[in-house]
């Protein structure tokens, strides 16, 4: 087999340009990406020997080196991991393999400046080799396997493959350093960087000497950063290694390293990000955190160390009481893996409850960032549901930051003894929810909570603090209960119920089978109509959630019909009704008020013909020349 050429993936051709092309100032990070790589690729084999061991019987010390020819301009990464088949390459170092690329390439916007933030946030990997390298060559020896691939390109779209030999396993990339990236080839630099970022890597990072007779020299720790003492570590140190496994770039929000020491042992190392990941809404809901046993890297993809709602946390785990040759089988159900697990949700819970009570501005912004994944918890979590429900943070009518259910209810009316909610997709559509009226009206506040996530808690959590939640688009109101001195006064304008008997008995007739009932609304104040689910009915928005997802079968249920006594429109229907009983234009404006209330729920018109016709009618019929 000769040499093969390949185009680069789109994104990955777009990635290189701007790398490439624009001022990416932090060029030295190249180095920190090459030696991550080495060390998960290290990792990687150190797990697949513990089940076959004869993959490194013959150099079974994990390394990475770096050398530097000055003459050749070349600065050269190697180290003896795993390795890359050539397929590997070819799918690995041409594409983005990582999870969240479409949504990276979505947000390229093409302007260099904007994404090169973006890349800051995203992080560049291998690439990054072409922001100092000119020409790129990577050869590179599979564990297990004779042969040898050699990659290699000059980071404009395209890239060669061919066969190679390699003396050893692992991969050694060759970087062929561009004029203006002298200065990576002193040793003195390096040195300086490995420090900076790679201190952590727990695997040592040699400098080969260049001149002979030298000793090469271990730049880094070379111990696994969560095995240290907590005083011996600055943050800096803390930061770079939440860069490092967490494949982020911003600083944690919060760091939380702990030791637990008894019955069963383990170290945790966790990080929560200040930015929140590009897979985070990903319906797989996949944790990341890495589960180690003794130093050696287990797996990252590991559903029993970690529910779904901390999934944004990023850092490892590392047991003492588990078998090094765990397997994914034994994994499940594993009782020392429940214990670490319940002992990690109850010390990140509790940390983030310490913030939520003395740190409040600061929460919020946690809670701005992942709220909604973490609300998955409260119907997830049996057992700390409730706590997390005590942290939760929630928009509110009447409140301009979020506030939590204690101070919802401490604000609480006289005779309110319910939590009101309203429950949609969108904020600022919610607020203008005509539902909402009378409850404004009455200075009453009410959650709006816009993240899918709530209904689904609300369908299992029926009160916090002994006070029920209630949705103001379902049941009666209760709004005369917790009347006040201002509606109290407005009573006598009131239209007496009476008059509009006619009205709601034709209405009734009209809307047979399209409503479960008609009546008076106490919830309104602006608006003529709205839609209400009976006391006994799922939450409307709830219902039309399931329905999307296909979980509720075809049958609707009907909802009821609230009418505004006090708008003009009702009135004068009313008196028209009570006057000369049932007409056409009456029927139209039941069928077209109807309508209109769905309109507001963002229901399409059942039959938007006719009611384009009834509209045009009726307009024609009330306006007078
Ligand atoms: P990431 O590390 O986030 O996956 P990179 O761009 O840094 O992204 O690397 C892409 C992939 O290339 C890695 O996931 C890995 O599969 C492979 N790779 C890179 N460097 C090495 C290496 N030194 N040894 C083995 N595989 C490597
Ligand atoms: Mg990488």
């Amino acid at each position: 087999m000769t040499e093969q050429t390949h185009e680069f993936q789109a994104e990955v051709a777009k990635l290189l340009d701007i790398v490439t092309h624009s001022l990416y100032s932090e060029k030295e990070i190249f180095l920190r990406e090459l030696v991550s790589n080495a060390s998960d690729a290290c990792d990687r084999l150190r797990y697949e020997a513990l089940t076959n061991p004869d993959l490194i019987k013959d150099d079974p010390e994990f390394k990475i080196t770096i050398s530097i020819d000055e003459k050749a301009r070349t600065l050269t990464i190697e180290d003896n991991g795993i390795g890359m088949s050539e397929q590997d390459m070819i799918d690995n170092l041409g594409t983005i393999a990582r999870s969240g690329t479409s949504r990276f390439s979505e947000q390229l916007t093409g302007d260099a400046s904007k994404d090169v933030t973006l890349i800051g946030q995203f992080g560049v990997g291998f690439y990054s080799a072409f922001m100092v390298a000119d020409k790129v060559t990577v050869t590179s020896r599979r564990a297990g396997e004779e042969t040898a691939t050699v990659w290699s390109s000059e980071g404009h779209g395209s890239f060669a493959v061919e066969p190679g030999t390699k003396e050893t396993r692992g991969t050694q990339i060759v970087l062929h350093m561009r004029k203006e990236a002298k200065e990576y080839l002193e040793s003195a630099r390096l040195r300086q960087i490995i420090k900076t970022y790679a201190d952590h890597i727990a695997i040592p990072v040699i400098l080969k000497s260049a001149a002979q007779g030298e000793e090469d020299e271990t730049l880094n720790s070379a111990s696994a950063l969560w095995t240290r003492q907590k005083s011996e570590i600055t943050p800096e140190q803390y930061t770079e290694f939440y860069h490092h496994v967490g494949q982020a770039f911003d600083t944690p929000w919060l760091t939380l390293h702990s030791r637990a020491e008894g019955r069963i042992e383990y170290t945790m190392l966790l990080f929560v990000p200040e930015q929140p990941p590009f897979d985070l809404f990903n319906p797989e809901r996949k944790s990341q955190l890495k589960l180690y046993v003794k130093r050696v890297f287990i797996t990252d993809d590991c559903e029993e160390l970690i529910p779904a709602y901390l999934r944004f946390l990023r850092g490892v785990v590392d047991s003492e009481d588990l078998p090094l040759n765990v397997s994914r089988e034994m994994l499940q159900h594993n009782p020392v893996l429940q214990k670490i697990r319940s002992g990690l949700i109850k010390k990140v819970l509790g940390e983030l409850e310490k913030k939520a009570t003395k740190d409040t501005e600061n929460f919020a912004k946690f809670w701005g960032n992942f709220g909604a994944v973490l609300k998955e918890g409260i119907y997830e979590d049996t057992v700390n549901g409730e706590r997390i429900l005590k942290m939760s943070l929630f928009n509110s009518t009447g409140q301009e930051e979020r506030t939590n259910l204690a101070d919802y209810i401490g604000r609480m009316k006289e005779g309110q003894d319910a939590i009101y909610y309203i429950t949609g997709e969108d904020l600022e559509a919610l607020k203008s929810s005509p539902q909402l009226e009378g409850f404004a009206a009455k200075g009453i506040e009410v959650l709006l909570l816009a993240d899918a996530v709530d209904s689904f808690w609300l369908s299992r959590v029926n009160e916090f603090d002994g006070k029920p939640f209630k949705s103001v688009t379902r049941g009666g109101s209760d709004l005369d209960k917790i009347a006040d001195a201002e509606e109290k006064a407005e009573e006598t304008d009131k239209t007496p119920p009476g008059d509009m008997d006619s009205l709601i008995a034709l209405f009734k007739t009209v809307l047979e089978n399209k409503v479960k009932d008609v009546r008076i609304s106490s919830r309104l104040t602006g608006s003529p109509v709205c839609l209400v689910a009976d006391e006994g009915d799922m939450d409307i928005h709830l219902e039309k959630l399931l329905k999307a997802h296909k979980q509720f079968g075809a049958s609707d249920n009907l909802r009821i019909l609230e009418i505004n006594p006090k708008h003009p429109l009702i009135k004068k229907l009313a008196k028209n009704a009570q006057k000369n009983g049932s007409s056409t234009s009456l029927e139209d404006a039941a069928l077209l008020l109807l309508d209109q209330a769905h309109i507001v729920e963002g229901d399409p018109v059942a039959n938007p013909v006719a009611f384009s016709k009834r509209m045009a009618d009726f307009m024609a019929n009330s306006i007078s020349n």
